[in-house]
């Protein structure tokens, strides 16, 4: 039976992986869901961010849904963040995240993108140290990091029936780390039958507002895919809505784009959408696809039909507009 580890972490993590589990748990899927955990409250409760049983049972599973951790308030400088441990220890080197408003309405502009951003090397290898009174950090870009990740880019862009790959960069002032990028990206692109440009990350920050219909497939280096997938996720229903995978060559850890938000845990207004859509995500990747689009039409429908949390228009709960999906579902 394939098994997939599930691990809701701290602040509205547990509650929207609740409510997604429940969902899961009603379709009969045939997957065994082990329970895992990590985070704030597991370093609380075990004095480990990370258990080594976590790491084992993560080991043991084909995928992982996750929710959400909380950084400590006052992490010591060598604290080293769980879910960048586990990109690395995995290899997860390519996180995607599509962004295109699952209902129309929900999208503040015509966006129907997909985001490959790389996901263990640039700005996080984590690697800073402090030398005559500055912080020096290595910004890591490497040949094989860039050459993977666009095929990666290249595999997702088909899949979804796209025909442009936009690669995303700094090259013009970081001419030697970024330029290797651009370069890689090109020779890389140039049998995939793909079409292929380039932009500059700060002109494609406006452009994702002023011309968001030039988009495709984005790929693009660790920072700039942060920063322009959060500001994609508030273009396209807000991150309540947006889903994202970290996956590697032999494992995938899939993951709403939101974090533990704090400021709305324990009220039972968090939207689990975007957890709802990373579990079709994890469907897809575990050759459940017929089971992705039923939890997806599902998903559409109670949103359609009017069922929908505060964020974004309604008045549920996380759990019960979660058992307003599982009716749709099992009313099919
Ligand atoms: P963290 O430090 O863990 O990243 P954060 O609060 O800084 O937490 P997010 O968790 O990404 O960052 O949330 C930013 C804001 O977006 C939250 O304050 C919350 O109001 C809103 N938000 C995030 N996720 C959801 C959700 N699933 N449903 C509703 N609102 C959400």
């Amino acid at each position: 039976m394939t098994r997939v580890a599930v691990m809701g972490g701290d602040g509205i993590g547990p509650e929207v992986v609740d409510a997604t589990m429940h969902i899961l748990e009603q379709m009969e899927l045939g997957l065994e869901f082990v329970r895992a955990e990590m985070g704030l409250a597991c370093f609380e409760r075990t004095g480990h961010h990370l258990p080594k049983e976590t790491i084992k049972t993560l080991e043991s599973s084909r995928a992982a849904l996750f929710g959400a951790i909380t950084t400590p308030p006052r992490p010591d400088p060598d604290h080293r963040s769980p879910i960048l441990q586990l990109r690395n220890h995995f290899d997860l080197y390519a996180n995607v995240r599509p962004c295109t408003p699952l209902l129309p309405e929900l999208g503040k502009v015509d966006l129907n993108a997909v985001i490959v951003r790389e996901n263990t090397e640039g700005m996080y290898t984590g690697r800073e140290r402090e030398e005559d009174g500055a912080v020096i950090l290595e910004r890591v870009v490497s040949e094989r990091g860039c050459h993977r990740i666009v095929e990666k880019a290249i595999d997702v862009a088909r899949s979804r029936g796209m025909h442009k790959v936009t690669c995303v960069h700094k090259a013009n002032v970081l001419r030697r780390s970024d330029g290797l990028f651009r370069r890689v990206f090109y020779a890389t692109m140039e049998n995939s039958g793909l079409q292929a440009d380039d932009m500059i990350v700060d002109a494609t920050a406006a452009a994702l507002i002023s011309k968001p219909s030039v988009f495709e497939c984005i790929v693009t280096l660790n920072l700039y895919g942060d920063i322009l997938s959060d500001e994609a996720a508030a273009l396209t229903g807000g991150l309540g809505m947006a889903p994202s995978a970290n996956i590697g060559d032999s494992f995938a850890l899939f993951e709403p784009v939101h974090g533990s938000a704090p400021d709305i845990a324990g009220k039972d207004i968090a939207n689990p959408s975007a957890t709802i859509l990373t579990a079709c995500m994890l469907l897809e990747y575990v050759d459940m696809k017929d089971a992705a689009i039923d939890l997806r039409s599902a998903l559409v429908r109670t949103l359609k039909e009017g069922d929908r949390t505060r964020d974004i228009g309604g008045t549920l709960g996380t759990m019960r507009f979660a058992e307003k999906v599982a009716e749709r579902l099992t009313s099919d």
